[in-house]
């Protein structure tokens, strides 16, 4: 580890007990962790603007005298400042909040220095609260060198201070060798600083650097960054991955007489790659030490068969199975698969959730305890404490990333007994294409359902204007009065669940009024849990024709008679997102059709969007194609995926980099672990400390 990279923030001057605590609770409390504090973006001060070469939309640096001064009344009070500098144009500065004393200072003549972003006003180009100095008439101030950072912010340590405290860190950095862990033979294909010129740049950008770069996360700086990044990221998961390994598992191969009867009883034949993807679960199984493994499949593609061959391997062995849901309806729903699958052979399934109280949970506790609960499904109850099973010896997690590691952790402590914790099985709708895939789940083996089964009519999707949103509706009319039933999704730009609750509450009111005759219902994220459970319910026994919601409404639930579905807003989400919700039509033999509502007009990269959707339904396709066309902060977002936060990463952007990542983790792990260990000490520190393994 580099010398004084580890030394405490406390010796900086300036810190003390009460900035030290605020700094600690953003996870600050080592010199490398401010200097791994990087800008969020940048101001240029280095440079004067002419006036004339000023554009709107731009962000500059302007200096002139004051021309004009004008106090305003008319909707609210207003001082406007006229600056000139001679350059043949002048700038406009427009404040809506001002003191007496300030007004005082504006003196015609006098000069001033003024920074903001620019925009078109009435009388030409002005900045709106401009940062500004005034300036002596013999006075000219130095420009900066470098370009001014912004900080993310830290509670209750003002933005100054980080600034300062940043640039005190930034004097201890250790001379370049020392400070690199990783050095760049070890990277050789790829053209990209040191780490310690890569810190520099991106605290302090000498001037002329590409904000554009910087902004959108291409600058060889952040990219140095990010590959160190993704390293640590990956060697934290196959790190976690080698410490479970060494606990040993039961192994569950058997003489595969359950998996052929329930192959019987299914009212259908595998696909190949359902077929294929149980292999590798079998071959898994039947190891000594316990299986990890990610099973993906879209939505639709049959992964709960994969869970329940799974699952009658281990009864078979005479161990117990828990399978848990993030949902009580999703879990509800395997509960009837695997009841309907696995009672003819005779085993005894078991459900326990947070509303099964009394007597029925002490029964559903007692048949865990005693090892006569062959299998159980259940939600998150599973993994509270008071559950015990006598011999769980497999863990299957649908939809993993919506349960917290900890969760996770506390369902497999539950199968710990002297050596050997359980086999763990997970499973996600959420395609990733397979160069992200490795490093996003470096801690799993991964197997991929990439086939539908067949008979499923494939969903016809159209894209259609907002302005014609009435034939939308008069189409589920139609639809409805043949007996078939349709979501209506409202999407938002706002990520809040109060505003998008009143849209999609006043569109639930405006279809209830123009479709009298059709059983509307609500769900959104505002309702409780139970609310939420009870529209969903009736909406799948039929007793709704329509289902207004917003996109809370989870993935992965089974309405087969559903088969028209609407999107508002598509152009605004994600095609990974668009995807999901489409997946929830197409599952029934029934012709299905999703209406993308958008508003005019599109751009060409929202048209592009659109037509990918339109084209295909292949998620992996999809997801490749998102990450092509992504534009930026967008999709594979954590929400969806459940991946890692980056600082300086980005799993889609930064993919070139991730086969040099990976062999980088093997050759450390081999080579050099302590190095390993110090790149994932440097870069997650205390977060992984804390996740144990
Ligand atoms: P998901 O992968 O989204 O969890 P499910 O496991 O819920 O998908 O399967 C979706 C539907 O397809 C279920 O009704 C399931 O019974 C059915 N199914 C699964 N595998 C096959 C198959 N090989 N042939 C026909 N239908 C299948
Ligand atoms: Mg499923």
């Amino acid at each position: 580890m580099a010398r004084g990279a580890d030394a405490s923030v406390t010796g900086l001057p300036g810190v003390g007990p009460r900035v030290a605590a605020k700094l600690a609770a953003r996870g600050i409390t080592r010199l490398q962790d401010l200097w791994l504090h990087l800008p969020l973006r940048y101001e240029d001060r280095t440079a004067i603007t002419p006036m004339r070469d000023l554009f709107p939309g731009g962000v500059a640096q302007a200096e002139g005298r004051i021309e004009a001064v004008e106090r305003g009344f008319r909707y609210r009070p207003t001082l406007r400042v006229v600056l000139a500098d001679g350059s043949g144009a002048s700038l406009v500065l427009r404040f809506f909040h001002f003191r007496a004393a300030q007004v005082a200072q504006f003196q015609p003549g006098r000069r001033m220095r003024v920074y903001g972003t620019l925009r078109a006003g009435g009388q030409g180009l002005e900045i709106v609260h401009p940062s500004y100095r005034l300036l002596a008439d013999d006075e000219d101030p130095a420009l900066n060198d470098t370009l001014d950072p912004v900080y993310p912010a830290i509670e209750g340590v003002g933005p100054g201070v980080v600034v300062r405290l940043a640039a005190e860190s930034l004097k201890q950095l250790p001379p370049a060798d020392e400070l690199e862990l990783v050095p760049a033979r070890m990277w050789p294909g790829l053209d990209l600083p040191g780490l310690r010129e890569a810190l520099l740049t991106m605290h302090r950008p000498a001037p002329g650097t590409s904000l554009v770069a910087l902004s959108e996360g291409r600058h060889p700086a952040q990219r140095r960054l990010a590959l160190e990044e993704l390293l640590a990221h990956t060697l934290s998961l196959r790190r976690q991955r080698m410490q479970l390994q060494r606990h040993g598992a039961t192994p569950l191969g058997g003489s595969g007489r359950l998996p052929a009867a329930l192959l019987e009883v299914l009212p259908f034949a595998l696909t190949a790659a359902q077929r294929r993807v149980f292999d590798q679960v079998r071959v898994d199984l039947g190891r000594g030490e316990p299986m990890l493994r990610l099973v993906q499949g879209d939505v639709g593609s049959g992964k709960t068969v994969v869970a329940a061959l799974a699952a009658v391997m281990a009864v078979e062995a005479g161990a117990q199975v828990a399978l848990v849901a993030p949902t009580e309806l999703l879990a509800e729903q395997h509960l009837e698969n695997f009841r309907g699958w696995l009672q003819p052979l005779g085993i005894n399934v078991v459900w326990l959730a947070g509303k099964v109280a009394g007597r029925a949970r002490r029964e559903a506790l007692a048949a865990m305890a005693d090892g006569s609960a062959q299998v159980v499904v259940g939600t998150h109850a599973l993994m509270q404490e008071g559950v015990a099973f006598a011999h769980l010896a497999l863990c299957i997690v649908d939809e993993q990333h919506r349960f917290g590691v900890h969760q996770r952790l506390a369902l497999r402590d539950k199968g710990r007994g002297g050596d050997s914790v359980p086999h763990q099985l997970v499973m996600t709708a959420t395609p990733i294409p397979r160069t992200l895939a490795m490093t996003a789940y470096a801690d799993l083996d991964v197997s991929v359902i990439d086939e539908l089964p067949p008979g499923r009519t494939p969903v016809r999707t159209v894209a259609v204007s907002a302005d014609r949103r009435d034939e939308v509706v008069e189409r589920i009319r139609g639809a409805c009065a043949q007996g078939r039933q349709a979501y209506w999704v409202c999407t938002l730009i706002e990520d809040s669940d109060e505003v998008m609750a009143q849209a999609a509450q006043s569109t639930f009111e405006q279809l209830g009024k123009a479709l009298p005759e059709l059983r509307v219902g609500l769900v959104h994220g505002r309702m409780k849990p139970r609310e939420k459970q009870e529209v969903m319910r009736a909406f799948k026994a039929g007793e709704l024709d329509l289902l207004v919601s917003t996109t809370v409404i989870e993935v992965g639930v089974d309405v087969p008679n559903a088969s028209l579905m609407l999107i508002e807003n598509a152009e605004r989400l994600g095609l990974a997102q668009l995807h999901q919700l489409r997946g929830r039509v197409g599952r029934g033999a029934e012709a299905s059709t999703c209406v993308l509502l958008y508003q005019a007009p599109l751009s060409a990269l929202a048209r592009d969007r659109l037509e990918v959707m339109r084209e295909t339904s292949d998620g992996f396709r999809i997801a490749e194609k998102d990450l092509e066309l992504r534009g930026p902060g967008e999709l594979l977002g954590t929400r969806q995926t459940g991946l890692a936060q980056f600082r300086v990463a980005d799993l889609a952007r930064d993919c070139d980099m991730l086969p040099v990542v990976r062999d980088l983790a093997d050759r450390l792990l081999e080579e050099c672990p302590q190095v390993a260990d110090a790149v994932v000490e440097r870069w997650i520190g205390s977060a992984v400390r804390f996740a144990g393994a």
